[in-house]
This record gives C-alpha cells, structure tokens and sequence, in this order.
C-alpha cells in the first residue's frame, strides 16, 4: 500500500471540472460533476420514482 498515491489520487479527484447548475428534481442550484443531475441521492432517487410511476399513468 502506497499513502502518497492514494492521497494524490483524491486531490485529483477534487480538481476534476465542475459546474454549477440546477437539480432536476428540486431545482436546487449545484457544484457537481458535469455529468451529475441531481443534488444528493434523494433527488436521483425521486426520479427514478417519478419516471416509473409517470411510466405507469400514461
Ligand atoms: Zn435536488
């Protein structure tokens, strides 16, 4: 085990680009990774339920 690499590989991680945008469940404004929707688990979560349950409705 190598601590140096493992803390570099997390500095890394932390430079990676970001972006500010919306959440698509709740419209709450976010820094996350560009290919990131939602702000927390929560509102992936919601969406995944919504996108079922409009599935079924329609
Ligand atoms: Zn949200």
């Amino acid at each position: 085990m190598n601590a140096v690499s493992t803390h570099a590989g997390k500095e890394l991680a932390a430079q990676r680009k970001r972006v500010k945008k919306n959440c698509a469940v709740c419209g709450r404004e976010i820094v996350a990774l560009k290919q990131a929707k939602y702000c927390s688990n929560r509102c992936r979560q919601r969406a995944k339920y919504l996108r079922q349950k409009m599935a079924k409705e329609a």
